[in-house]
């Protein structure tokens, strides 16, 4: 079974291009078939995989609004690492969609179209907002990670995120979870490193006691630290595994990757697609 996961955030500068595109190279390290899908206009993520928006075919845009299947679109830029970019025609979507009916379920439709399931992972950056395109991820994926900046504003606007989610759960996608949040830009050894950890844990602590939903979320042990590698190979059209093997933020990606795949939400494993023990 392919893991669907969305990642999101409706505050830009989080880290989310920077986990999707990082977190995908390092499943597709270790073997495992992996799509991302560029659900910003921005198309950082197309930009970051060393694609030229628009010049290397159609995008996202064609397959939401026209109804062109995945696979006329989708590239491969490494081994095992596939992507179906974005384009500023983009952010049109949102208002050509106005008046059709399912808008929100033409990415969904579109990926069980595919034929079988020909990914282990499929990984969606969303725009930093709430719109139909982020609409059209959530009802598309099973997890959802939300990336937040260890800074001192980390938690403002996460409530409402979590409620966003819950509705598209309980409307139209009963599938979805909160896997987990990932620290990114996180400065290791500093205090506000370690009070965001503690405001973070305080928040869920009494979500759980409000009983309110994914108060089972996970805090990812693994923290994206800042390093400037990480900022720079965007420039170069590389994954970090590419830019830096070496870095610390390659060491942070591949232990996310590790992590996350420890770590399926219950229920997740069919009895016949259980990975057998190593
Ligand atoms: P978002 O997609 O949420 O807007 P990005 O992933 O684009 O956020 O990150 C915002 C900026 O911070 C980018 O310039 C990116 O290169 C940089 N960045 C992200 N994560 C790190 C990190 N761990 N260390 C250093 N720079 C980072
Ligand atoms: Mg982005």
């Amino acid at each position: 079974m392919t893991r669907r996961i969305a990642v999101l955030n409706q505050k830009g500068g989080v880290g989310k291009t920077t986990t999707t595109v990082n977190l995908a190279a390092a499943l597709a390290n270790e073997g495992h078939r992996t799509l991302v899908l560029d659900l910003d206009p921005q198309a950082h993520a197309t930009l970051h995989l060393g694609l030229m928006p628009g010049r290397s075919g159609p995008s996202l845009y064609e397959v939401l609004t026209q109804g062109l299947p995945l696979k006329e679109v989708r590239r491969t830029v490494a081994d095992n690492l596939d992507v179906c970019g974005s384009h500023i025609d983009l952010a049109a979507a949102e208002v050509e969609l106005i008046g059709t009916v399912g808008r929100e379920v033409i990415l969904r439709d579109q990926l069980a179209a595919e034929d079988g399931e020909p990914y282990d992972f499929v990984i969606m950056d969303c725009p930093p907002s709430l719109g139909i395109l982020t609409l059209n991820a959530l009802c598309a994926a099973r997890e959802v990670f939300i990336p937040l900046q260890a800074h001192f504003l980390a938690l403002h606007g996460l409530s409402k995120l979590l409620e966003t989610i819950h509705l598209v759960s309980k409307r139209v996608n009963r599938d979805l979870r909160v896997s987990g949040v990932v620290l990114c830009l996180y400065e290791s050894g500093t205090r506000l490193g370690a009070e965001v950890v503690e405001d973070l844990e305080r928040f869920f602590e009494s979500r759980r006691q409000a009983s309110s939903p994914w108060s089972d979320a996970q805090i990812f042990r693994t923290r994206i630290r800042r390093n400037i590698r990480l900022a720079e190979c965007p420039s170069f059209g590389q994954s970090i595994f590419q830019y830096a093997p070496t870095s610390r933020g390659a060491a942070d990606y591949a232990s996310l990757a590790g992590e996350i795949q420890g770590r399926a939400p219950a229920g997740f494993w069919a009895s016949s697609d259980q990975p057998s023990p190593a």
